[in-house]
């Protein structure tokens, strides 16, 4: 039995805070883990910048429902879901991912929780559990899946080893550097033929 886990941002859809902070023109929320490397440093101050201006979750769902996910995307995991079954492994949150998942089709999703207030306030956020790509990637071989991975960046790699396959796609170059034990692909249509090699079924079917 064999399953498909991909990433989500930067495989599928846009980096979300990237694109939030371009559509609000909140240019601080533009920080990454490259700019501020402790997580939690880093949320804590984008939750106050949500706070700062006032942005409620409804308010910041209507600005992501605006963003579209990345091109070829709906058509790749509709071409995926017909030939494996595919779970997400993503570090975004259920409340962010939604408006973009939902033009995805609502394809089986991994990742963190925001937590809100009555008012609708982003108070706090929890962490599904410590590494969660890789360990969700050996849960699913206790359950005697092959996995075939792909992601983007560096919170893949635990993922991209733990899994039979691991393929990297759309990666800044000093990551396809770093870890050239796998392949790197530019584009979903390349990755559609990856999955294909790298399956034990034939798929040509
Ligand atoms: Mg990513």
């Amino acid at each position: 039995m064999e399953l498909a886990c991909l990433d989500l941002e930067g495989v599928l859809i846009p980096e979300i805070w990237i694109a939030f902070a371009e559509r609000t023109g909140i240019d601080e929320l533009r920080a990454t883990t490259r700019d501020i490397p402790d997580y939690d440093v880093l949320m804590k101050q984008r939750l106050g910048l949500l706070d700062q201006h006032n942005l409620k979750i409804d308010d910041i769902q209507d600005v992501i429902a605006s963003l579209e996910p990345l091109p070829g995307a709906i058509d790749f995991i509709d071409w995926l879901r017909e030939r494996f079954q595919v779970i997400i492994l993503s570090d975004t949150f259920y409340e962010f991912s939604q408006p973009l998942m939902r033009q995805l089709g609502w394809p089986t999703l991994f990742c963190h929780r925001l937590l809100t207030d009555e008012s609708g306030r982003v108070v706090d956020y929890k962490l599904r559990q410590k590494d969660p790509k890789r360990e969700s990637v050996k849960a699913l071989h206790s359950l005697n899946y092959r996995v075939l991975a792909a992601g983007d960046s560096y919170n893949d790699t635990t993922m991209l080893t733990e899994a039979d396959v691991g393929f990297l796609i759309h990666a800044p170059q000093n990551v396809i550097q770093e870890f050239p034990q796998f392949r790197a692909v530019d584009t979903l249509d390349e990755l559609k033929g990856a999955f294909v090699e790298a399956s034990d079924r034939d798929l040509s079917l």
